[in-house]
């Protein structure tokens, strides 16, 4: 048998941070700031913006038009749904990461290895949870509560939004709390029209709340943060810093303060525990690149691998103490797994708006929002499903002028196009899946590995009559409200997304009172192993139908305050 040698290094950190995407950027700051030595182990390849991001590069200026040479994604990235030719380095290969699934029962699961994770060329839209959400199973009855109330958070989401540097408006929904935004991004003419006709149907529409620097505030400008300039490739990368991602905006600050080392190519294999305590001790790591096998020792663990990955690495964290993973000893790890669903949308066309004067309205990111509006109160319920959605809405001229649906051949096909070009209005769910046992993700028993050797997940998910259900009534809201904002030539359909494609999967090791029914307490921290704490997504109690990701923050920036107190008590 081959004796693998492994790397032990003697120093003690105070934290190991799994993870540099917004969860662990966000717990990089934080304890940093609070004067903690911490080591942030990434397992992707560091990134150099100005080697690395595109946002300036058009498809034009690409011998393949920006899809790339042919075959690229079959080959490497068949699951990587949003990469682009430009963005296809921030993405895992799937040929290397692979997982599981039952027959029939697909996830796409889109991941990013890199320093920065998904922050890289993610969305942006940053919506907090209300009651509604953290107290949902009071509301209608199904599942839990979260441990925590709005109270309890917002604190967290001011100070969050006040660094990240969110744009928007206050718009006065109890169900959508509101912030302290930098100045919105206007509305488009056809976002107006779309505003108009939600709202005569009583659902108010609002400006999209998004990442990016609408000003720039003494906080970020310290750190080379610009304003954005509306170039609208923020998927390919911000050099500027615009737009917030662990590279721009936490990560720096951590680094300025000296107290982190940041490690990337390292990926995490498992989580030691000290035999004596059953406490950790520290993590076993094997490189990327040399595939060298190491050991890291720290007072406290941060997993922040994304929800599923931290689920996976607690899972592949078995010990004598620990025999069924680690902070398992209830068995919901790896449950209630969720994602939100999307896929239903509608197009049209505004008449009025079709032949205008060219003008650039595409390098906005932040369009128009249709809150929620089903089952707030009495008044709102829905006979045939709970919980609800919302609306992601745009209008307005695009570098892609939709030619695709316009018959037609030679110069009366090209007017078309430009005359149509000034006109479109799209609307698309983003909804609420209902967080259930059933759904789950567990070490693969059939024993498939990673190109480094370590287990995958096989996971079990699929979508219920609930959700269905949500889907027909949201196709239905959005024909109603583009006919009510005087939208021709409309289209509505698609099917519901697999679960996985939005990118919200939520759930696995989810926050609770009771130990035995939950992984971890309200403060992200293992009941059963006091000094690890999972502060991504994996703690999600439900999904709610808003973007989960600064709810991710939040959440993290709180585990790192209350980390601080337990260790000024002698706790940690
Ligand atoms: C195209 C796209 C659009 C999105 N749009 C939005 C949006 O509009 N709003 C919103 O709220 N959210 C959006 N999201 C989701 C958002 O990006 C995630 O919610 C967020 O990044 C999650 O943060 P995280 O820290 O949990 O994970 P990540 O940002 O994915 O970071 C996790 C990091 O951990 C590392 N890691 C994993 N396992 C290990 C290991 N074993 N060892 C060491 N390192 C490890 C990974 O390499 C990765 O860098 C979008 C995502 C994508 C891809
Ligand atoms: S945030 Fe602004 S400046 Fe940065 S890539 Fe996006 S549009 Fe361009």
């Amino acid at each position: 048998m081959t004796q693998v040698k492994t790397t032990r290094n003697t120093k003690i950190y105070d934290a190991i941070i799994i993870g540099s995407g917004a969860s662990g950027g966000m717990a990089a700051k934080e304890l940093t700031e609070k004067g903690m030595e911490v080591i942030v182990l990434e397992a992707g390849p560091p990134v150099n913006p100005a080697r690395d991001f595109s946002m300036h590069k058009n498809a034009y200026e690409d011998m393949y038009r920006g899809f790339g040479p042919p075959g690229w994604r079959q080959k490497d990235q068949w699951m990587e749904n949003t990469a682009g030719h430009f963005s296809k380095h921030f993405y895992v290969k799937d040929s290397e990461n692979p997982y599981t699934t039952d027959p029939g029962k697909p996830f796409m699961w889109v991941r990013a290895r890199i320093v920065g994770g998904k922050t890289l060329h993610w969305g942006r839209l940053s919506w907090r949870y209300s009651d509604l959400d953290f107290k949902a199973a009071t509301h209608d009855g199904f599942d839990a509560d979260w441990p925590i109330d709005y109270a309890e958070i917002q604190s967290y989401y001011d100070k969050v939004e006040e660094f990240v540097g969110v744009s928007g408006n206050k718009d006065g929904l109890w169900y959508q709390p509101d912030g302290n935004y930098l100045p919105p991004m206007n509305l488009t003419c056809g976002e107006q029209l779309l505003k108009k006709g939600s709202e005569k149907l009583g659902r108010p529409g609002i400006t999209s709340r998004v990442s990016m620097l609408t000003a720039a505030k003494p906080i970020h400008k310290k750190y080379g943060r610009a304003v954005c300039h509306y170039c609208g490739h923020c998927g390919d990368g911000c050099d500027v810093g615009a737009m917030f991602s662990s590279v721009s905006a936490t990560l720096p600050v951590a680094a300025a303060t000296g107290k982190m080392t940041l490690r990337p190519n390292s990926v995490v294999r498992h989580i030691n525990v000290d035999p004596a305590t059953g406490n950790a001790k520290g993590v076993s790591v094997v490189d990327r690149v040399t595939f060298q096998e190491l050991e890291f020792q720290g007072k406290v663990i941060i997993v922040a691998g994304s929800t599923l990955e931290s689920t996976r690495l607690l899972l592949n964290s078995k010990s004598r103490q620990h025999p069924n993973g680690l902070g398992n000893s209830s068995g919901v790890l790896g449950h209630y797994l969720v994602d939100h669903f999307g896929g239903i949308s509608g197009f049209g066309l505004f008449h009025t708006l079709a032949g205008r004067d060219s003008v650039n309205e595409d390098g906005k990111a932040a369009g128009l929002f249709v809150p929620r509006f089903r089952n707030l109160d009495a008044k709102t319920k829905h006979p045939k499903f709970l919980r609800g959605y919302g609306f992601e809405c745009s209008s307005g001229m695009g570098s892609n002028p939709n030619a695709g649906r316009i018959a037609g051949f030679g110069k009366d096909f090209k007017e078309s196009v430009r005359k149509w070009s000034t006109a479109p209005v799209y609307m698309t769910t983003r909804a609420n899946m209902l967080s259930r046992f059933e759904n789950f993700a567990e070490i693969d028993p059939g024993g498939t590995v990673d190109a480094w050797g370590i287990p995958v997940l096989r996971i079990h998910i699929q979508h219920s009559d609930n959700e269905r259900e949500m889907a027909k009534d949201a196709a239905d809201c959005i024909e109603e409200t583009l006919k009510s904002a005087g939208a021709e030539d409309i289209s509505v359909g698609g099917e519901m997304t697999a679960p996985g494609k939005i990118i919200h999967e939520l759930g696995t090791a989810r926050m609770g009172n009771d130990r035995k029914s939950s992984v971890l307490n309200k403060w992200n921290q293992t009941h059963d192993v006091k000094n690890v704490f999972v502060t991504d997504g994996a703690a999600f109690v439900g999904a709610a139908n808003q973007n989960p990701t600064i709810t991710i923050m939040a959440l993290t920036m709180r585990a790192c305050d209350y980390i601080e107190s337990e260790r000024k008590r002698g706790n940690l």
